[in-house]
């Protein structure tokens, strides 16, 4: 039965079997993630729990919003699954880049310096940091910047790190995932061990983490293991694909307060701000989130695996552990980056009929290919993927709401480039 529906979904029977192959052998993989999903979701419950969420907290409030029960109820839920003293989840966070820049902004004083230690941060970033000139950058307001890249092996340079940290210095910002980036993920652990060095030489440096992409992926956050503040997306892991905006910065006391200054004004901060109706979806998308990203992370291994035996490069390989939802996949052409684009979309709930084509993006340096068929616009983690239309063709791949259809997206992208002859199924 299960066969003849995906052939009536367009899946060749050569294609369902090179596939059901692979998932074979993954079965340890799985049972590993959905052991991080077992403890995650407890964490996630208890945390409701103990802050005795309750149908008052699904109500709304407008205008100024103050004492917006709800609200309050879900930073204390979100400060104690990171283990932090205080939260900041809001609807009125744009986007990943938002959350970071007010933590950004909101901690650095003219004259402090900023360093990344582990090398160029997320693209949009350049433009908050002020790396590529940008009104209203923090260089405008006179913070400045220092960048330490990684090892060739994509480790850390401690030598070089030690040597950057200076009288100026104040925040240092860790991206956990690699974005779009050809290095490693870090894991947590990694990202403690860089926070204690850091420490080690200057104690009072704030240490954030850009945790986008990696929220319940390990049983452990950045801030278990020192973090001042981790900082992400709503329409990422922790929405659980229920939230259709926001950003979260979770901390110490006063970093978030410095932050929520940042949000809507000095004076003001975490006491303003109307949920509108976005305490039930962010407390409902938080508690599926442990599940949801099991099943984006279940997607990303099985198609590094699919990919893998087809004698194409993946990044994170098909046994690595891993650290976020992202998945590269090195297919060497554009027509293979196309097609596998073309099969992401075809597997979508929304606009599966839609057809995507490589375009001009604004800031980008070449043609971009983006395939999404999302509930909520540019949710990542939903089935998505996009491809800059250059060498070496590689193809990210993220999300997918639940596995089978993380799973199906993988086999359609596989189908497309068989259908057109750019990938050949080994016999089995
Ligand atoms: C998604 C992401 C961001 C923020 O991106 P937005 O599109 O603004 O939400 C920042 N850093 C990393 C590593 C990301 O993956």
């Amino acid at each position: 039965m299960i066969n003849s529906i995906y052939e009536q979904a367009g899946l060749r029977p050569d294609v369902l079997a090179y596939c059901r192959n692979i998932e074979k052998d993954l079965e340890k993989r799985f049972k590993a993630i959905d052991e991080v999903a077992e403890y995650n979701q407890m964490k996630v419950l208890l945390a409701m729990q103990k802050n005795k969420v309750s149908a008052g907290c699904f109500e709304s409030s407008t205008g100024y919003g103050y004492d917006d029960l709800g609200r309050d109820t879900l930073e204390q839920v979100y400060a104690d699954i990171f283990h932090t003293e205080d939260a900041l989840v809001r609807p009125h966070i744009t986007c990943g880049t938002h959350a970071l820049a007010i933590a950004l902004s909101g901690n650095l004083r003219p004259q402090d310096e900023l360093l990344s230690p582990a090398g160029k941060p997320y693209d949009t970033l350049e433009g908050v940091i002020g790396i590529r000139k940008q009104t209203g950058s923090l260089a405008e307001y006179g913070v400045t910047y220092r960048q330490v890249d990684l090892r060739p092996d994509g480790s850390f340079d401690y030598e070089n790190i030690k040597k950057a940290i200076n009288e100026k210095t104040k925040l240092v910002t860790i991206q956990r995932s690699k974005g779009y980036q050809t290095r490693p993920t870090f894991s947590v652990k990694q990202i403690g061990e860089l926070i204690a060095f850091v420490k080690s030489i200057k104690p009072d440096v704030i240490c954030m983490v850009d945790n986008c992409y990696g929220e319940f992926v390990e049983t452990i956050e950045p801030t278990d293991v020192g973090a001042d503040m981790c900082v992400g997306s709503l329409i990422k892991n922790p929405g659980g694909g229920l939230a259709p905006i926001g950003g979260y910065i979770v901390g110490r006391k006063d970093c978030v307060q410095r932050a929520a200054y940042r949000l809507t004004a000095p004076g003001l901060g975490k006491e303003l701000g109307a949920s509108l109706s976005m305490n039930r979806p962010f407390f409902q998308g938080l508690f599926l989130s442990p599940t949801v990203t099991a099943g984006a992370l279940k997607g990303a291994v099985f198609a590094a695996n699919v990919y893998e035996k087809l004698g194409f490069d993946v990044v994170p390989n098909g046994k690595e552990s891993r650290h976020d939802i992202i998945q590269a996949v090195v297919l060497e052409s554009a027509d293979r980056v196309i097609q596998f684009c073309k099969g992401i979309q075809a597997a979508a709930p929304v606009d599966s009929f839609v057809d995507p084509e490589p375009w001009a993006m604004p800031g980008y340096d070449c043609d971009v290919i983006m395939a999404a068929g999302a509930f909520v616009s540019g949710s990542s983690i939903e089935l998505s993927a996009d491809a800059p239309i250059k060498p070496p063709y590689a193809v990210y791949f993220q999300g997918g709401l639940t596995w089978p259809h993380a799973r199906f997206g993988i086999m359609m992208s596989l189908e497309k480039l068989v259908e057109k002859g750019l990938a050949v199924l080994p016999s089995l």
